[in-house]
């Protein structure tokens, strides 16, 4: 098996040289970069990640821009990415980085990981593509490479098999230790892809995969079960006075805690239910114009919601009354609820 991780770098570094992307995150090895990128890449697809990217950058281009900006506006800026504590925590890490390190990101793998929000993976990343640290970073896509090469058939998520690869590639790591682990995510990204269709033709370690020589490619990688998504019903309120919807705040705890949202209600309510809400929260309902369904799927949970657009005569202080100027441009408003924008 060591000898098999043995020809990784030799096979990998110049592949890696010939076909890296260019990506807006690979133009410097700047920590704050690097990092910013593998945060939002977690969960997040490369080419969604592109706009939310420099558009981020734009608004905090330095540690201390992000550390110094309202909750309000970093969550604008993150909105429809998911996922929102990732932004919270890097806006922690910063204010480490500001009051710890003088704003200096620290380069040491074991300061790294004890930032918010950074596990083994993000600080393996940020140590060798930044540091050329022979630290690795293991994700999904590394996992099924590496799986396919080694044609190991147990679930590669289960904390033994992922340690085990963590140290083997580590104990491999090549001087452009940088350049290795990038070459591992490429690998995995453009040709050991993960639809059933890896591209055994293009890959440079297909002399060696013992997956290919199997024949099993596509039977790889395994993984322990999932647990079935909850499901949870939602009656959404799209309630508008004049040219203003009415919006609220989150809970500060649990799921998108502290952003903004239509007025919902657990359950899934009639027309008629839904008009007596909104008496009772004192709106005075005057048409209801359309009702419509539509799904979110969050990691652990998926919401199967009913929307219903009714027109109000009064605005009370129950909620916010936002315009359609203020929705774009000041209130983080989730995907799940702008559904219902599109819509309006
Ligand atoms: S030869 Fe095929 S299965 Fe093996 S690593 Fe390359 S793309 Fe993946």
């Amino acid at each position: 098996m060591e000898q098999l991780y043995q020809k990784l770098p030799e096979a990998l570094l110049p592949w890696y040289q010939k076909n890296a992307r260019r990506l807006p995150w690979r133009a410097d090895r700047q920590p704050y970069h690097v990092w910013v990128s593998e945060i939002m890449l977690q969960q997040t697809r490369v080419e969604a990640v592109k706009g939310y990217y420099e558009r981020f950058l734009q608004a905090f281009p330095t540690v201390f821009a992000l550390a110094h900006a309202s909750e309000q506006q970093l969550l604008k800026c993150w909105e429809g990415l998911g996922y929102y504590n990732r932004a919270r925590n890097l806006q922690k890490a910063a204010r480490i980085v500001i009051d710890q390190y003088d704003g200096v990101f620290p380069q040491n793998y074991e300061q790294i990981i004890r930032l918010p929000g950074i596990g083994p993976y993000t600080a393996g990343a940020i140590a060798s593509i930044c540091f050329d640290q022979p630290k690795a970073a293991v994700d999904g896509n590394v996992l099924r490479v590496i799986s396919r090469i080694c044609a190991i058939h147990e679930p590669v998520d289960k904390p033994k098999i992922k340690q085990q690869i963590t140290q083997r590639l580590e104990a491999v790591y090549p001087r452009q230790a940088g350049m290795f682990t990038q070459s591992l995510m490429e690998l995995g990204a453009l040709i050991c892809t993960p639809d059933g269709q890896p591209k055994c033709g293009d890959c440079p370690a297909a002399d060696f995969c013992r997956a290919k020589q199997l024949g099993i490619q596509t039977q790889l990688p395994k993984r322990m079960p999932k647990q079935p998504r909850r499901v949870e019903k939602l009656t959404v309120f799209i309630l508008c006075c004049g040219d203003r919807l009415a919006i609220c705040r989150r809970e500060k705890h649990g799921l998108l805690a502290g952003l903004w949202q239509l007025p919902n209600l657990l359950g899934t309510q009639t027309d008629q239910q839904a008009i007596d809400t909104v008496r009772q929260w004192g709106l005075q309902p005057e048409t209801l114009r359309k009702s419509i369904r539509r799904r979110h799927v969050f990691t652990h949970v998926e919401w199967e919601m009913i929307g219903f657009y009714i027109d109000c005569a009064v605005q009370t202080e129950r909620f916010v009354w936002a315009d359609a100027q203020q929705l774009e441009q000041a209130y983080p408003l989730p995907t799940a609820f702008r559904l219902f924008l599109e819509s309006s």
